[in-house]
C-alpha cells in the first residue's frame, strides 16, 4: 500500500509499504477513506517530537471503512464507516476510568507516533472498539474528519477547560490556525457575548470573522491588550484560549485575562515561558493544561449530523494520497497558501 514515511527530521517520503495485519485481539483494520495533515505532523517533520521515529507512517487523523477485526472486538465490524479518533483508548486502565483516554496506560496519542499512523491506504486500529467512532447515516465524510482530532481539541481544551459557561462571558481566542477556529465554533454552544479573535495573519483573521469571532484583531498592527480591554469595560476577558505554543503567546494570555478568569492552553510549547505571578498571584485566576481525551467526540458527532456543528468551512484544499507531498506543501505554507485544513482522499 502508499503511505507517507517520516524518515527523521526535515525527511518524508511517499512509499510503498505492506498492508498492516492484525497484532492483538482488540485492533481492527481500517481502509481509509479520508485523512489530513495536523501541525503536529509539522512538529514531528521539524525533530521537535523524538518519541516519533524514523520509518514511521505519519497521520492520527481521518475517516474509513472496517476492514477485518480481531477477536475480542464486540462493538465495531467489517463494513462500518468509522471515524478515527487521534486517541486510542483501552477504556479499562486507571485513567480511562477517570475519563483521560489521553493518558490511557496501553493507547493515548500513539497514531502516527509511535505506531503507524492513518497518511496511507490502510492503518492498524488498536482498542478498536473503544478508539473508532461509527459514523452516523448521512454525515459528511470531510466533515467528520475534522472531529478526529481538531473539534475534540478545541472544545475540551479550549472551551471546557476554559469555563465557557454562557451568554454574558468574554472569550478571547489567541492564535486563529484550525484549533483557535475549532474552539471558536465550539465556544458558540454557550453564546458569550464576545468570542475576541488575536493573531497575526489578516486571512485567518477574516475566516474567524465569517466564523462568529465578535471581534478581530491583529497583533501586529494593534495592541492586542488594549483593545481587549476597551471591549471588555477594562476588564479582560473571562477566558482566555492559548492556541499557538510560544512563550510570547502565553504571556499575551496572561495580560488579557480578567480577574477572576481562566486562561485554558492548547499550544504545543516546546519551550518555557514565563508566568507574571508577580501580577497575577492576587487575580484569582486559573491556568489549564490538557491533552485532547475525545471524551466528547460522540456528542461532537452528533452535532455535526444534527447541522448544530458545521466544520466544512475549515477545509481549504482537497488532495489524493498520491499528491500527498503537494498537500504538506501548501499545508506548510499556510501564511501564502490560506490553508487551513486540508483533506486528502485515500
Ligand atoms: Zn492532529
Ligand atoms: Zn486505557
Amino acid at each position: 500500500m502508499k503511505a507517507l514515511v517520516y524518515h527523521g527530521p526535515g525527511s518524508k517520503a511517499l512509499e510503498e509499504r505492506p498492508k498492516p495485519v492484525l497484532s492483538a485481539p482488540d485492533d481492527a483494520i481500517v481502509r481509509i477513506v479520508k485523512t489530513t495533515i495536523c501541525g503536529t505532523d509539522l512538529h514531528i517533520l521539524k525533530g521537535d517530537v523524538p518519541s516519533c521515529e524514523p520509518g514511521r507512517i505519519l497521520g492520527h487523523e481521518g475517516v474509513g471503512v472496517v476492514e477485518t477485526v480481531g477477536p475480542a472486538c464486540t462493538l465495531i465490524s467489517p463494513g462500518d464507516r468509522v471515524l478515527i479518533s487521534c486517541i486510542s483508548s483501552c477504556g479499562k486502565c486507571d485513567y480511562c476510568r477517570k475519563g483521560m483516554y489521553s493518558h490511557c496506560r496501553s493507547g493515548g496519542w500513539v497514531l502516527g507516533h509511535t505506531i503507524d499512523g492513518t497518511q496511507a491506504e490502510f492503518v492498524r486500529i488498536p482498542h478498536a472498539d473503544t478508539s473508532l467512532y461509527r459514523l452516523p447515516a448521512g454525515i459528511d465524510e470531510e466533515a467528520a474528519v475534522m472531529l478526529s482530532d481538531i473539534l475534540p481539541t478545541g472544545f475540551e481544551c479550549g472551551v471546557l477547560n476554559g469555563k465557557v459557561r454562557g451568554p454574558g462571558q468574554s472569550v478571547a481566542i489567541v492564535g486563529a490556525g484550525p484549533i483557535g477556529l475549532a474552539t471558536l465554533m465550539t465556544a458558540q454552544f454557550y453564546s458569550p457575548s464576545q468570542l475576541i479573535v488575536i493573531d497575526v495573519d489578516d486571512n485567518r483573521l477574516a475566516a474567524a470573522h465569517g466564523l462568529g469571532a465578535t471581534a478581530t484583531i491583529n497583533s501586529l498592527n494593534e495592541n492586542a491588550v488594549a483593545r481587549v480591554k476597551a471591549l471588555t469595560s477594562d476588564a479582560g476577558a473571562d477566558t482566555v484560549v492559548e492556541a499557538v505554543g510560544i512563550p510570547a503567546t502565553f504571556e499575551l494570555c496572561q495580560d488579557l485575562v480578567a480577574p477572576g478568569g481562566t486562561i485554558a492552553n492548547i499550544g504545543v510549547h516546546g519551550h518555557k515561558a514565563d508566568l507574571h505571578l508577580e501580577r497575577l498571584w492576587a487575580h484569582n485566576i486559573a491556568i489549564t493544561t490538557r491533552l485532547v481525551d475525545t471524551e466528547t467526540t460522540a456528542m461532537l458527532l452528533k452535532a455535526v449530523a444534527t447541522g448544530t456543528l458545521n466544520p466544512k468551512p475549515l477545509i481549504t484544499h482537497r488532495f489524493s494520497l498520491d499528491t500527498i507531498l503537494d498537500a504538506y506543501d501548501v499545508f506548510g505554507r499556510a501564511a501564502e497558501t490560506k490553508a487551513l485544513k486540508v483533506v486528502i482522499a485515500a
